[in-house]
């Protein structure tokens, strides 16, 4: 893989267009991905706790989410092509699953947040087969994920904040072959 270290962070080198091609690939192929998104905040955050570092050099896309990271991976001498974020990865992923008809599961934020973004989803993009969704504030995280495993899913986005999306995806994604991302707190615009 050609990966450049930040900071104890490994992250993928390549354009946006190329990383949507290989996502492209995932989705026919049915691939289990975990995508990663760290910003700046996320791989200092990473620095002090070795679990969430591992978790996140162990992903299967590691994502530079910020102008900081692009910066800084320049100024280490070992540049990388462009900042894509969480989000643009987001949308791009919905646009896909409308685009090849696949089935989606939303995880995370505040009930009425969730909702809404159920509510667009059904608007913006119909061919989506929504297949559940859950808000963020749960007690089982056990009984959740049967229930996400149940529904298959090509795709699950998972926004509990970081670290807690990241250590949810590494515990439970290898019962469902989808690709898996952390998103953060992408639904509170993505519902707006
Ligand atoms: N969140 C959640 N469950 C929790 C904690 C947070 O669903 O136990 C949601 C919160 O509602 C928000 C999202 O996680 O939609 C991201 O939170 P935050 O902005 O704190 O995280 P970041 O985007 O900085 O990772």
């Amino acid at each position: 893989k050609n990966r450049v270290n930040i900071l104890g962070t490994e992250f993928d080198n390549f354009t946006e267009k190329q990383f949507h091609h290989y996502l492209d690939m995932d989705l026919d192929n049915k691939a289990n991905k975990f995508i990663v998104t760290p910003n700046p905040e996320i791989v200092l955050s990473a620095r002090k706790d070795t679990r969430f570092s591992k978790i996140i050099n162990n992903a299967d896309y590691v994502i530079p989410d910020g102008i900081g990271i692009i910066k800084g991976a320049k100024s280490l001498g070992t540049p990388i092509h462009e900042r894509i974020t969480g989000f643009d990865t987001l949308k791009y992923l919905m646009s896909a699953a409308n685009r090849k008809l696949l089935k989606v599961y939303l995880l995370g934020a505040k009930p009425e947040v969730i909702q809404a973004s159920a509510d667009k989803i059904k608007k913006d993009y119909p061919q989506i087969d929504l297949v559940g969704f859950h808000d963020g504030y749960f007690k089982d995280a056990g009984i959740i994920a049967e229930e996400i495993a149940e529904t298959k899913p090509n795709i699950v986005f998972v926004a509990l904040g970081s670290p807690k999306q990241e250590f949810f995806i590494d515990k439970y994604h290898e019962r469902t072959n989808a690709i898996w991302i952390g998103v953060g707190g992408s639904f509170d615009v993505f519902s707006g």
